[in-house]
């Protein structure tokens, strides 16, 4: 039994992940790389027009903005 201790380290298979750019976290899959990336920078792009509330959600800024609704005086 012949052996060259050739290792097939070129034939490695490697898959195509996507790695967050401010931490050590790597997915297959490109929507959860998004979705992690959220975590980092927060992004809330839907902001109450009479403070300065910023949700992530549309329905949360809705309900946010009742509030401000319903403490106003006439
Ligand atoms: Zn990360
Ligand atoms: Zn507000």
């Amino acid at each position: 039994m012949e052996s060259r201790g050739e290792k097939s380290v070129a034939g490695v298979k490697t898959f195509k992940t996507h790695q967050c750019q401010y931490c050590s976290y790597s997915t297959y899959f490109h929507y959860l790389l998004v979705r992690h990336t959220r975590t980092h920078t927060g992004e809330r792009p839907y902001s109450c027009p009479h403070c300065p509330y910023r949700s992530s959600r549309k329905d949360y800024l809705k309900h946010h903005i009742n509030t401000h609704a319903s403490v106003t005086t006439e």
